[in-house]
């Protein structure tokens, strides 16, 4: 019998959880969560922004108490991961850590760091596949695609395993290690309290997620057709949850093709969504190979990209945009609909994104940098990889003379103005801040300028 700390992190959840059936299967159990501080050498995860900090906070509740119903328990700490670890297993007398392999660098890092040093601890750190369909070192010896659809062919060609059940027993340790109280690490916002439109739009945990994915199989057989219209809820609503592990892709891929399955001739509804899940992996892969995907271009001849000079109208555009005031009605409605419910649609996503690099000539990295903060689903891999896809300058991206036309979206996507009705409501609306005909004309000068060459 061996004691094991499982340190979860972003796998907040009890069901297909490798970390946490291998340890349970070995003997007891020590469930930790880590509010992780950089170490001496600076490296740790990019920190949360604000709603997923909200976000987080529910899910640990929620996790907390899933463990507590089964006679476990979660343990909070605070610190490096490097010092934290070997104190709680010190205490608790622990000889293994389990943990599921994250691809995000500076966690990445960390962990690289405490599989060479735990052994000098009397500690055996095993980690595990959790939060991918198929990690990046088995795609191609190793060398990422470059190009989404021959990636997708791939792994739409693969095999996947079934997601594993949940540890049918949580054994406790002869002595539980001390825990903070989440209370205290404050990571829901308190003056001003912003996060009631959050609260009143999503519920954080597993089951939750549970939850969440059974209304969507009631409509999944429309989500090919669908899944671009933001005025339906048509997509599956996952990523916050997906984005913190409380449902692992696997089990999303699983349940879909199950509940499809009686009806074969809706295979294109499992290959639609399970392409979405795959724009996930590739992202995740492009971060893996080029870990300063949120800060660096990734064609490098977009660092030559003429943006707008950073001055006092660069700004005023920008919190124009981020605020929901450019007077152009889908933008608007999109950033009203992240700012109450910490969530946007894709199509809407895009389209701003396009709006705020193109239109505009702001740098993607501001862009980037607000949905970090705003979204409830904001990931170290999806985020900037949606940002280069719009800007031009990622991975298999949009071409740069595609510059999304708001209004030609909105009536197409939004056919009957549902959704900006529903997020503008009776606001005053101020004139547009810019001229889209124009500014489109000046972004194309602007990518000539720059000279393609990447
Ligand atoms: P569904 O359509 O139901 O898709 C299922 C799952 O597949 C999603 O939950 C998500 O995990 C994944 N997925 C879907 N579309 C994409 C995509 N284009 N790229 C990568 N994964 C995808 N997604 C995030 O999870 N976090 C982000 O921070 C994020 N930032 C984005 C920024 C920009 C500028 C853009 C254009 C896209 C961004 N996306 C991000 C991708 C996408 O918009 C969201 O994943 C999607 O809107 C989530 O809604 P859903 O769960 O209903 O999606």
């Amino acid at each position: 019998m061996t004691t094991a700390l499982v340190w979860l992190r972003d796998d907040l959840r009890l069901a297909d959880n490798p970390a946490l059936l291998a340890a349970a299967q070995a003997g007891p159990v020590v469930p930790v969560y880590i509010l992780e501080e950089p170490d001496g050498d600076g490296q740790g995860p990019r920190p949360l922004g604000g709603a997923a900090r909200w976000w987080l906070h529910g899910s640990l509740a929620a996790l907390g108490e899933a463990l507590a119903a089964r006679g476990s328990r979660l343990i909070l700490a605070r610190g490096p991961a490097a010092e934290v670890i070997p104190r709680l297993a010190a205490a608790c007398g622990a000889q293994a850590v389990h943990w599921n392999r994250r691809l995000e660098p500076g966690g990445q890092a960390v962990d690289r760091h405490l599989k060479a040093s735990l052994p000098a601890h009397g500690l055996a750190a095993v980690s595990h596949r959790a939060n991918l369909l198929i990690e990046p070192w088995r795609v191609r010896d190793g060398q990422p695609y470059k190009v989404f659809t021959p990636f997708w062919r791939w792994l739409a060609s693969q095999e996947l395993a079934d997601p594993l059940p949940a540890p049918a027993r949580l054994e406790a340790p002869a002595e539980w290690p001390p825990s903070e109280a989440l209370d205290a690490w404050a990571l829901r916002p308190t003056a001003p309290d912003w996060a009631g439109g959050l609260r009143a739009t999503w519920t954080p945990g597993e089951a939750a997620a549970a939850d969440r994915l059974g209304t969507f199989l009631d409509t999944v057989a429309g989500y090919p057709e669908q899944r671009d219209r933001p005025d339906l809820a048509a997509t599956s609503r996952l990523s916050p949850h997906l984005r913190f592990g409380e449902i692992s892709p696997r089990q999303a891929d699983h349940a879909v093709r199950l509940a499809l399955g009686a009806q074969p001739e809706r295979a294109d509804a499992l290959a639609a969504f399970r392409r979405q899940l795959a724009w996930r992996e590739f992202s995740c892969h492009q971060l893996h190979a080029f870990p300063a995907l949120a800060s660096q271009p990734l064609k490098p001849a977009f660092a030559r990209f003429p943006w707008r000079p950073d001055d006092d109208h660069a700004r005023a555009l920008f919190s124009a945009w981020s605020r929901g005031r450019t007077g152009i009605d889908l933008i608007d409605a999109g950033m009203a609909e992240l700012w109450h419910s910490g969530w946007m649609h894709n199509r809407v996503r895009m389209v701003a994104a396009s709006l705020l690099t193109k239109n505009l000539r702001l740098p993607w990295q501001w862009g980037e940098a607000w949905f970090w903060d705003t979204l409830v689903d904001a990931d170290p891999a999806n985020n900037p990889a949606g940002w280069q896809w719009v800007a031009g300058c990622g991975a298999d991206a949009a071409p740069f003379f595609r510059v999304f036309n708001p209004e030609t979206q909105a009536s197409r996507f939004d056919p009957t103005a549902t959704y900006r009705r529903h997020w503008l409501g009776n606001r005053q609306r101020p004139p547009p801040i810019v001229n889209l005909k124009t500014s489109r004309a000046e972004a194309l000068a602007a990518y000539k300028d720059m000279g393609e060459g990447a």
